[in-house]
């Protein structure tokens, strides 16, 4: 029953804790995810190895070309001093439905703000970047929203407006089952409305190349005729409510933990392997790249 519930992500976070107790277990979770065939070098493809475990993590050395793997590798966990144990607890928290802030982790797992903060934007860097592999295809909408005025924190001289543009593939009762909220660069506006060139370069970087004669765009004033307004509301109520006072710089990286969020609750996957798995596809961002974006 246990192992029914985690893979549904329904397990409570004590029951996921009193599972990974300890290094080992996740070490050899991690192995599972990233050698589900059993251990292949990445360098020369042979199958045996040797496991060092002198370090803090262990290290797989191919038998024959004799590089030495391991399992964080390429991940977001890379480079980390973090514990698997405190990553894991990470995972898991971001896959419930509600997510959590920085503030929140760092008590948790007791670690400094910093290493809070910067953990979760590299789990949200892996969501946009799986994002960014996923194009839509068959039935599609793509709406645009605004998100603005107080949105952003009241100390802000000027008020802050963003426009988005969301699409969604659709099923055939025009409901959305995967979604995208893209924040448009300036360069794609015109007096607050979408450009014929801002249309085209989503099409370009978010659908398939066969669905982009079925996609319909509604823009501009027609609220009336815009059914994805509800759920981008959705994500700015979630956001608000989750990161008080977030930056604007890191807008799309929520908005991305909100598509994340929706897509997967959707599909039925379960949310935390998705999460792990993800994360340990996609390569770390590095905290100056945080800093600066
Ligand atoms: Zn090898």
């Amino acid at each position: 029953l246990e192992a029914v519930e985690m893979e549904k992500g329904q397990v409570s976070l004590e029951s996921f804790a009193a599972r990974f107790t300890k290094e080992e277990v996740c070490a050899e979770y991690l192995f599972q995810i990233k050698w589900p065939n059993g251990f292949i070098c990445p360098r020369c493809d042979h199958r045996h190895f040797y496991k060092t475990s002198t370090r803090r993590l262990p290290l797989f050395e191919c038998a024959r070309c004799h590089h030495q793997a391991s399992l964080t590798v390429g991940t977001v966990m890379e480079g980390s001093r973090t514990s698997l144990q405190k990553w894991f607890i990470a995972f898991y928290l971001v896959s419930q439905p509600h997510s959590i802030n920085a503030v929140q982790l760092m008590k948790k797992i007791q670690v400094t703000y910093k290493t809070a903060w910067s953990m979760l934007h590299k789990i949200r860097h892996a969501l946009c970047e799986e994002d960014a592999s996923v194009l839509l295809s068959g039935l599609i909408q793509v709406h645009d929203a605004c998100c603005g005025k107080g949105f952003n924190s009241v100390n802000e001289k000027q008020p802050q407006r963003h426009l988005f543009l969301v699409g969604a593939a659709v099923n055939e009762e025009n409901e959305p089952f995967y979604i995208k909220m893209k924040l448009l660069s300036k360069q794609y506006l015109e007096e607050w409305t979408v450009t014929r060139t801002g249309k085209e370069a989503f099409i370009r970087d978010h659908v398939r190349r066969e669905a982009a004669a079925q996609v319909s765009f509604v823009t501009g004033i027609f609220k009336s005729r815009k059914p994805l307004i509800p759920v981008f509301n959705q994500a700015k109520r979630w956001i608000r409510e989750t990161f008080r006072g977030l930056s604007p710089r890191h807008l799309q990286a929520y908005f991305d933990e909100f598509c994340f969020r929706f897509n997967g609750l959707r599909k039925e996957i379960p949310n935390f392997e998705s999460l792990i798995q993800l994360c340990t596809e996609h390569e770390k961002i590095l905290y100056r790249d945080l800093v600066q974006r």
